[in-house]
């Protein structure tokens, strides 16, 4: 008789590590239900986001747009993706919106292959600064062979130098301008250095992977209409979907919108992940509804972090300008390359705390930075308030300036967090599901 293949028994190493595949992930979700998630690029999905992100549209494709398909069997995900657009649109408020883009990094290197050929000039903040490795000779601009120079900065306003910026781009004639970063506190001043690139036929690229959410919650600025005429995005940082990506634009132009959905496919994803498209459209419609709130919260937040942590004794940066405009505070622990940035966020993560390292003006080396960056973000998701923020600061001053024992302090985070397992600024709100299998 035949052997069935379902009956032979499984290797019990592989089904071991399957099974420590499955306890890890258990873990993973624990660590972040009953901790303080704060690193400033990650949020959590909604209920009805997780029910489409594992839904079967995991194994599908559907290459092209809606109508112009390359398989059958889309009509349904042309229903999904048509809403999608429609609603991008309306939520960043742009004449074009592309939502298939797997990643913020990967609606970068669209743009770039739209916008500009291998040899052009492009400039853009460097990573020293706060800029993305996507904006890098290491990242998507070295893939396109694109010639980078950077922005001259301000310390002390913690954005572009604009004069030194504008004559930079004056000297240079770029191809295209990007603007924005992944330590992003407040506005760019976009339309002077707007102005200076289209006075030299550059287009301008911003870059909104971060503060999303607080440009379409109508927090931050409002880049389309200063002046960009390119927005690229990730779909799950301050805009609070599943990982993927947004790729947007002021541009009337329908050849430009040609040009843009090429660069997505077939310029960098044949299957675009429907399942997660699927999510950041109902993300779109729950923003909708809930985001201006949410944007509004999260800078709340934010800045009342920064005051509370100042409160405690810490160096919080940008104390002039009230710490921050964005969702995310910067806090320096010690002198420049000391790493000291580095042990606080070992000694907070002992306590429950996660957070990020990170270089701060002056560090040169990044395993070594003296800096954090934080993002309130996902804490204001679950329901935190500025009186939480308090908390939480009071929680970082016993790990780091009181050196209590991080596994005491722990106890207390356990303590704050299980108060705050319900997911907000959604349709139907629900306990934390997604941090357990
Ligand atoms: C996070 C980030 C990206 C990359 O986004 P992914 O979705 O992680 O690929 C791009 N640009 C900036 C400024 C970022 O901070």
């Amino acid at each position: 008789m035949a052997e069935i293949p379902g009956a032979w028994s499984p290797s019990e190493i592989n089904l071991s590590k399957a099974n420590a595949v499955i306890e890890a992930t258990k873990a993973s979700g624990n660590l972040y239900r009953n901790g303080l998630g704060m690193i400033a690029s990650e949020n959590i999905i909604s209920p009805m986001v997780q029910k489409v992100v594992c839904s079967d549209l995991h194994g599908r494709y559907a290459e092209g747009l809606p109508g112009k398909r390359y398989y059958q069997g889309c009509d349904d995900f042309d229903t999904i993706e048509s809403i999608g657009i429609d609603l991008a649109k309306k939520v960043f408020n742009a004449n074009f919106a592309n939502i298939q883009s797997i990643s913020g990094t990967v609606s970068n290197i669209a743009a770039l292959k739209a916008l500009a050929k291998p040899g052009d000039k492009i400039t853009a903040v460097s990573t020293a600064d706060g800029g993305h490795i996507s904006h890098a000779r290491m990242g998507a601009v070295g893939l396109r062979d694109l010639d980078l120079s950077t922005y001259p900065w301000d310390i002390d306003r913690m954005e572009p130098d604009v004069d030194g910026a504008c004559k930079l781009i004056r000297e240079l004639n770029p191809k295209v301008c990007l603007i924005g970063q992944s330590v992003f506190l407040f506005p760019t001043p976009l339309k002077e250095i707007a102005a200076a690139a289209h006075e030299v036929g550059a287009k301008v690229m911003y870059d909104g992977a971060h503060v999303l959410g607080l440009i379409a919650g109508g927090q931050f600025q409002d880049p389309l209409r200063e002046g960009a005429d390119i927005m690229t995005g990730s779909s799950h940082k301050t805009f609070p979907g599943p990982q993927g990506g947004f790729l947007l634009s002021s541009s009337q132009d329908d050849s430009m919108h040609r040009k843009l959905n090429n660069a997505i496919f077939p310029g960098t994803c044949s299957s675009y992940h429907l399942h997660h498209v699927a999510g950041k459209v109902i993300a779109l419609a729950e923003f909708e509804e809930y985001g201006e709130t949410y944007a509004r919260d999260i800078v709340r937040n934010a800045q009342a972090l920064g005051q509370c942590l100042a409160a405690e004794g810490f160096d919080v940066l940008a104390e002039g300008r009230n710490y921050t405009a964005s969702h995310q505070v910067l806090t320096r622990h010690g002198e420049i390359d000391s790493g000291a940035g580095a042990r606080a966020a070992q000694l907070l993560e002992d306590a429950g705390i996660v957070t990020n390292m990170n270089m701060l003006p002056g560090d040169t080396k990044a395993m070594t930075p003296s800096g954090l960056r934080l993002g309130v973000q996902e804490l204001t998701r679950v329901g935190m308030g500025v009186n939480e923020m308090a908390e939480v600061a009071r929680l970082f001053a016993k790990v780091i300036l009181e050196e209590k024992d991080p596994s005491a302090v722990k106890m207390e985070v356990i303590e704050l967090k299980s108060n705050f397992q319900t997911i907000r600024y959604c349709f139907n709100e629900e306990e934390q599901s997604g941090y357990v299998l």
